[in-house]
């Protein structure tokens, strides 16, 4: 007798191949039988109605842990409600070990104001351990974040790293990995990275390598240096051949736009010769960062304290309010997603606060920035709608929301309407616009990115596999948040497994907790 059998699916294995109909079998956490049809008695039946059966998603480029979330809310409801089964944590230089010493936590400050936060460990393993004595609704996978890693030795201090230091970091992220981390990831854009030398990351990279490990590189520019920031990270693949993923590609700034085509050239090129080189993208047109990456470098260069500094000096004020005049973007529709500090400037655009204060625009992002906390964040419409297509339908790209977990009832913020819709809403675009067939697309959800980074015996529908399995009609399948409205689940999804439990049911959440800390063997 099986635990599950699910009938009278279109089975879409994950593997490219065009659906077939199918029974599935499952004993346990693993999937245990496929066959035209299956007659044996199992403890549960469910009878799919011609529905598709897919391998559970997987999110490549996840947020879960800068959020706090794998903490607060390990449900990850607005994850589970898109098909997400297993999420790789850990991304764009910041993740939540090693912690070499108090500074290291502060990377993902930007994201997540930690007061009161109970920290128990220090390093990588300490943290696996950590995260081992909890459950989740899905499976996760970290990265050490390079950023972490480098300011748990340089704390804020603004330099490059002595040869001992350098030595003492590698160290460090060999133990990471030996402990379980899936790879490395890095923020170059963010002001702790933006003065790392390229020697430093390829002698990381070497490391990566050696051990089978992914770098996923968060770039140092998406808008007029693009076209350099993607030659550098290519140039690490090529010196080094790392497994390579550009995290949530794009070009930002209707006047950088010319440059698409050239980058994603370079990045073809680069996997024709044989790197192993991909990208991950998600389906919206508008970014979601903190308000101030818009500073000029020089501005943000050693962290909040010395930035807050420079706006007490007036010449220094003036300077970056001159430059944020050239910027070419467009602050007035920039919309206010969250402030740490209580501003009432939620949901309201920038343009408006202007007005209120009767300020100019790029005087209202200075007091947003000055007033709002550690954590800032804006959304900003500036990607080319057909760019975003064309990323996400790349043959080498994955679609992952660069998102996090979040409850169906947060008030105090608003998130990117991403972190509820990507996977459906890349389903939705695929079928409704007949962009892509379900197969190709499921495939960029599923085996795409677990063979990426190595997950083992998942992102694949057969025998012998983990049961992470999603259920879904086709015709119905949608995103429903909003930018002002993002807390809506998705609809079209009957059913999500994770390790052979029920974490969605009948389109409802479960509250189960069947995902765990998954360890990079
Ligand atoms: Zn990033």
């Amino acid at each position: 007798m099986y635990s599950l059998l699910i009938k009278n699916c279109q089975l879409v294995d994950g593997t490219g191949e065009p659906p077939r109909k199918a029974d599935v079998a499952i004993q346990g956490d693993k999937i245990v039988n496929i066959d035209q049809s299956i007659n044996i008695e199992a403890e549960s039946v469910i009878d799919a109605g011609g529905k598709v059966l897919a391998p559970g998603f997987v999110d490549l480029q996840n947020h879960s842990d800068s959020y706090w979330q794998v903490f607060d809310n390990p449900r990850f409801d607005s994850l589970i409600t898109q098909g997400f089964t297993s999420i790789v944590i850990g991304n764009c230089g910041a993740s939540l070990a090693p912690l070499l010493s108090h500074d290291a936590l502060l990377s993902v400050q930007k994201w997540h104001n930690l007061e009161g936060t109970n920290i128990n460990w220090q390093s990588f393993s300490e943290y696996i351990e950590e995260l081992s004595r909890h459950r989740f609704a899905c499976n996760v996978a970290s990265l050490v974040g390079y950023s972490t890693l480098r300011r748990g030795i340089v704390g804020d201090q603004v330099r490059s790293l002595e040869k001992e230091e350098l030595a003492a970091l590698k160290k460090f992220l060999s133990e990471s990995i030996d402990a379980g981390a899936f790879g490395m990831s890095s923020g170059l854009s963010y002001s702790h990275e933006i003065i790392i030398s390229e020697i430093e990351l390829y002698e990381l990279a070497k490391i990566l390598t050696q051990k089978k490990a992914l770098f996923s590189i968060h770039l140092r520019s998406e808008g007029s240096e693009v076209s350099e920031a993607v030659e550098e990270s290519l140039d690490i693949a090529r010196s080094t051949e790392v497994n390579l993923k550009i995290s949530h590609f794009k070009v930002r700034n209707e006047n950088n736009w010319q440059k698409f085509e050239e980058v994603i050239q370079k990045i073809e090129n680069a996997y024709h010769k044989g790197y192993n080189v991909h990208f991950d993208a998600y389906p919206y047109t508008a970014i979601w960062q903190p308000l101030y990456a818009y500073l000029p470098r020089w501005a943000i260069e050693g962290g909040r304290q010395v930035m807050l500094k420079h706006f007490e000096n007036p010449t220094q004020k003036n300077k970056i309010l001159a430059y944020l005049n050239n910027l070419n973007v467009k602050f007035p529709s920039m919309l206010v997603a969250s402030t740490a500090n209580k501003l009432n400037f939620m949901g309201k655009t920038i343009g408006q606060i202007a007005k209120n204060m009767e300020v100019s625009s790029e005087q209202a992002v200075l007091h947003i920035i000055q007033n709002g906390g550690s954590e800032v964040l804006v959304f900003e419409e500036s990607l080319n709608p057909d760019q975003v297509k064309q990323a996400i339908f790349h043959p080498l790209s994955f679609v992952a929301t660069d998102g996090g977990g979040f409850p169906e009832t947060v008030k105090d913020k608003l998130v990117h309407p991403r972190c509820f819709g990507s996977a459906p809403k890349f389903l939705h675009m695929a079928l409704a616009e007949n962009a892509m067939p379900l197969e190709k697309a499921i495939k960029k959800l599923t085996s795409g990115p677990a063979a990426k980074i190595g997950l083992k015996k998942r992102g694949e529908i057969k025998i012998g596999n983990f049961a992470d399995l999603v259920i879904f009609d086709p015709a119905k399948i949608s995103s429903q948040a909003s930018y002002q409205n993002p807390y809506q689940f998705s609809q079209g999804i009957d059913y999500v497994f994770v390790n052979g439990k029920p974490a969605l049911a009948e389109g409802k959440l479960t509250s189960q907790l069947p995902g765990y800390v998954l360890r990079k063997s």
